[in-house]
């Protein structure tokens, strides 16, 4: 008969499901798989689209800039204009308001946090290390990598949930208003990490415009995937900047991104853009950790980059590589998931990931019985604070790494697991 919706089936019925599926699972067993859709890394094929760029320097005059600096010696700190020409435009920002840096944006973002902590940020009263609690807002599932910052800092943190706009404003402003230790919020406002969720216009007014108990309170807005697409049809992101400056708070944002997934993560680029009085502040810290960034692989990412319409043209190559991918993760999890009523899923337009919520209490055991075969997903819990998912409930998956055949096993196993699991669940609930 049909087994369309779970929650329907009585118990013998659930048991002959649990028994076929369980077949199906044990054979998986024997093939010995090793598959890891942990981490959202690009596959091969996508790394080949880049690798011009590494001999792209060649003469004497390549690494000349337009004005004559020797690109070889020392010289420059917060980064190379042509670089800063491109990447403001990607950020939507003046030449005056970016940074570019080194080969990491989660560097900038852990080097941001912990001069905040030793010294504050600008136009503060105290380094935040010298208050009794720092707290920080964690939209979540969110960016297990910003959570781990916290930790380390022993900054306390918040989980305020995603809905389809962004995080729950609500419950943001009201928290926000009533505490001064709230110090900040982790933001990634396109494409999220995990869900895919670009946050509304109204989302981002209201960030920009909310009032703070804390004068020093900063949204660290991690644009990691902003030109990440994965359809024609871009999602748009309103611009923070220019929304916090029209409020009248043009020092409450931090911008970041980097070009880990536009050419090699590890070894791109990475940038912050503030309002000049903030990147004043940081500079002067700068110079005292640093002569200045690799200025010739930032001149190798404008060389080989160009502009924005050849950038946008590199992103599509990258697209069509990694579209299919998603849309065999989702016609998968259609077919063997759709209508059960025993999990949801987003259909993301754009960045790396698909989140999988399963039935409350079941997203541990899914990925320990995924990973008894093989199968590594990234750690249960990883989405949220302190590593714990209230509702033990989310799965990220990262589809860009292996090929589409193994993908599909790994769906396969991962559909398999979610089933069995739950049919155990409600069974134990019966
Ligand atoms: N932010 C987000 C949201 C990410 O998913 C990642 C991983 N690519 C990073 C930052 C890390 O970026 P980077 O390589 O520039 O440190």
């Amino acid at each position: 008969g049909s087994i369309d919706n779970f929650m329907e089936l009585n118990v013998s019925e659930l048991n002959e499901h649990y028994v076929r599926l369980k077949e199906k699972y044990d054979e998986y067993k024997s093939q010995n798989l090793n598959l890891d859709m942990s981490r959202g890394k690009p596959c091969s094929e996508q790394l080949d689209l880049s690798r011009d760029m590494l001999d792209i320097l060649k003469s004497d005059e390549d690494y000349r800039a337009k004005d004559g600096t020797d690109y070889l010696n020392y010289g420059g700190l917060d980064g190379i204009p042509e670089a800063k020409e491109l990447f403001s435009q990607v950020l939507e920002v003046s030449t005056k308001e970016i940074i570019i840096g080194g080969n990491s944006s989660l560097n900038m973002m852990h080097d941001t946090i912990a001069r905040a902590m030793l010294h504050g940020v600008y136009g503060g009263e105290s380094p935040w290390g010298k208050l009794p609690v720092v707290k920080f807002l964690c939209p979540s599932p969110g960016y297990d990598r910003h959570f781990a910052i916290c930790e380390l800092f022993n900054i306390e943190m918040i989980t305020v949930d995603m809905l389809s706009t962004g995080p729950d404003m609500d419950t943001i402003e009201k928290l926000v208003s009533e505490d001064d230790s709230i110090k900040g919020i982790w933001c990634v406002p396109k494409y999220s990490n995990p869900d895919g969720i670009t946050y509304s216009d109204q989302t981002v007014d209201r960030l920009a415009q909310m009032n703070t108990k804390a004068s020093d309170f900063r949204i660290f807005w991690d644009d990691a995937y902003t030109v990440h697409h994965l359809t024609e049809k871009a999602d748009q992101l309103k611009n923070i900047f220019a929304a916090c400056k029209s409020a009248g708070n043009p020092h409450r944002v931090l911008m970041y991104s980097s070009t880990s997934k536009i050419t090699f993560p590890g070894s791109g680029i990475a940038m912050m853009a503030a309002s000049e009085e903030n990147l004043n502040f940081f500079r002067k810290q700068l110079s005292i950790q640093t002569i200045g960034p690799d200025k010739l692989n930032q001149l190798r990412h404008v060389r080989f980059l160009k502009d924005m319409d050849n950038l946008k043209v590199h992103m599509e190559k990258h697209a069509a590589i990694i579209k299919p991918k998603f849309s065999m993760v989702l016609n998968k999890l259609e077919s063997e998931l759709g209508r059960k009523n025993i999990a949801s899923w987003n259909e993301p337009k754009g960045g790396y990931f698909i989140s999988l919520n399963t039935l409350n209490g079941c997203a541990r055991d899914v990925i320990n019985m995924a990973a008894e075969v093989g199968v590594k997903l990234t750690k249960a819990g990883a989405t949220y604070p302190y590593g714990k998912d209230p509702r033990d409930r989310n799965i990220r998956i990262a589809p860009t790494l292996p090929s589409i055949e193994e993908l599909e096993k790994a769906i396969e196993v991962l559909c398999l697991c979610v089933q069995l699991v739950s049919i155990e669940k409600i069974l134990s609930e019966k």
